[in-house]
Parts: C-alpha cells; structure tokens; sequence
C-alpha cells in the first residue's frame, strides 16, 4: 500500500538567538541536533539550542509521524493525492524558550 506524505516537517540548520550576533549553520541536520544540545556559540558564547527548542522539535516529529500515520490509516487515496497536491509551506522559527514563531 501507497503512503502518502501528508504533512512534512522540513527541520534544519542551527543558528545563534543573540540579537546582533548572526552565527549560523546550515549544514547542520535535525538528526545532528543532539550533538548540538546547550552548545555555546563559537562567535558570542550563547546557547545555540536550548533544551525548551530541542523539546519543542522532538514534539513536533511525533506530533506529524503520527498526523501521518492517522491520515493513511483513515483516509482514501483520492483524498490523501489530494491533500499532498494542496500542501502549504510555512516557515518558523524558534528562539529558545521553545515556542515556534511563523516567519514573515
Ligand atoms: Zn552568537
């Protein structure tokens, strides 16, 4: 049976959250972001992924897998063809306490 990909979480690239500093890097993958977890930034010394954001991601994935996962379980495939055709891209942002911001 087809899965259809429904909703996608595009996650990546760590930046720095102090006002004026600018540091990032957008190589860095979701998978890598344990790796990065309360390291400080190289430029300014801030903390570049904080434990809220990381949370806040973790959450995020389960939250879609599992979007995912209902949608192909319950819905026919003219409807999933249809939703994948439809899907909509937003952007956010997180700045360390957790909480996502969409993108202007
Ligand atoms: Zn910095």
């Amino acid at each position: 049976m087809m899965k259809y990909v429904v909703a996608k979480l595009d996650i990546g690239a760590i930046k720095c959250d102090t006002v004026g500093c600018g540091w990032r890097d957008d190589t860095v993958h979701v998978d890598d972001y344990p790796a990065w977890l309360n390291k400080l930034c190289p430029n300014c010394g801030g903390n570049l992924l904080t434990q809220k954001d990381y949370d806040g991601v973790q959450i995020m994935l389960r939250v879609v897998a599992g979007y995912n996962r209902w949608c192909n379980r319950l819905l026919p495939a003219f409807i999933l063809r249809w939703m994948v055709a439809k899907a909509v891209r937003n952007e956010f942002d997180m700045k360390g306490d957790g909480k996502l911001r969409r993108k202007k």
